[in-house]
């Protein structure tokens, strides 16, 4: 059995846990799937109704708000009485902060970010990029025990999910030790301004082709027409044009939106391992020979400052 284990704050699921059913149905083969939800809820639901297994969750105060103590302590014990082969989870920054955790108190392997997976059953393997992506393993994890799986953002398509008739929710009864070593404060105001571009639907970036700071409205207007977030390459966020939050990238964040349009990027493999797992890719640029149209669904060779404008005036002319 696979368990997936779903991602939920204030109630609305994390968009990256369908990736990661998206994933466990690549690996299943004729195996079964669950769907762990911890804290239950209304996501729940949600889960069951796309009938891609049977939907778990694991109902306590203490999981309203993450702690990686609690996190650890409802997976583990969902563990114990589902007993999966393997655990599959998107690699969110909750997963980053308790998949480690969990793998060492059941030490069980982990292979985390993982971007693609061969075969399926015990024969499968996983494919990880490694020294920024610069090469790709395949990794088999050892040992009887469930192995635990971290899906990179964008690697596995939530469109990808095959969908079947509504699946049943069960409540599991896993005592809950109340956190010990974690309090939860309020967000830090920055946090609460950050963006998790992760979850964005539609991304304008914007790279070194815009040549100053002052010129990045541009892209803002589009952006704005759009209903798009705004990231940028690593060079922007590096001159503070942009702030760090907002970088595509190895180094950056790794983005999916339905649609990504980049802007004066030259499509560096360290931007690209961050945005190829898009759904529709548009690259403007100068030079027909830029690498990001290597991965661009549409390209535009020209100038952006010709481009971005007229783009904007007859988005903002449809929307009316
Ligand atoms: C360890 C490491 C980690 C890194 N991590 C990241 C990362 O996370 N994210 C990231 O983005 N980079 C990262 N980089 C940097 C990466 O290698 C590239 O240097 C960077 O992505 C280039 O950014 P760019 O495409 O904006 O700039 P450039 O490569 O300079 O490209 C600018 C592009 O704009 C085009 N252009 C210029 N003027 C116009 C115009 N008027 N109209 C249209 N097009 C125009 C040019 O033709 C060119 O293709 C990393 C590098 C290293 C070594």
């Amino acid at each position: 059995m696979i368990l997936v284990v779903a991602e939920q704050r204030g109630g609305a699921l994390n968009r990256a846990s369908w990736e990661a059913v998206a994933c466990a149905q690549q690996l299943a083969g004729d195996e079964p799937i669950a769907i762990l939800l911890p804290g239950g809820g209304d996501a729940a639901q949600a889960l069951a109704a796309a009938g891609a297994g049977e939907v778990l969750t694991v109902d306590d105060p203490a999981l309203a708000s993450y702690t990686p103590d609690v996190q650890v302590a409802a997976v583990a014990g969902a563990m114990a009485q589902t007993s999966p082969r393997l655990v599959v989870m998107a690699h969110t920054y909750q997963a980053r902060d308790y998949a480690p955790r969990l793998a060492a108190r059941l030490r069980a392997p982990l292979v985390a970010d993982v971007v693609g997976v061969k075969g399926t059953g015990a024969e499968s393997t996983f494919l990880r990029p490694m020294f920024q992506g610069k090469l790709v393993a395949e990794v088999a994890p050892q040992g009887d025990g469930p192995a635990i799986v971290t899906c990179q953002i964008g690697a596995f398509r939530a469109d990808a999910v095959v969908k079947g008739a509504p699946a049943a929710v069960r409540t599991l009864s896993v005592p809950l030790e109340t956190p010990s070593r974690q309090t939860v404060e309020p967000p830090f105001q920055e946090a609460r301004q950050a963006v998790d571009l992760g979850q964005a639907e539609r991304i304008v970036a914007v790279g070194r082709g815009i040549k100053a700071q002052d010129q990045i409205q541009v892209a803002e207007k589009l952006a704005a027409a759009m209903g798009a977030e705004i990231a940028a390459s690593r060079p922007i966020c590096d001159n503070g044009w942009l702030p760090m939050d907002r970088q595509v990238g190895s180094s950056g964040q790794t983005v999916a939106p339905k649609l990504y349009v980049a802007l004066g990027i030259s499509g560096a493999i360290q931007h690209l391992v961050g945005m190829k797992g898009s759904r529709t890719i548009v690259a403007i640029n100068k030079d027909a020979d830029a690498p990001i149209f290597e991965v661009a669904d549409y390209g535009i060779v020209g100038d952006l400052f010709d481009i971005v404008p007229a783009l904007t005036a007859e988005i903002e002319k449809q929307s009316h």
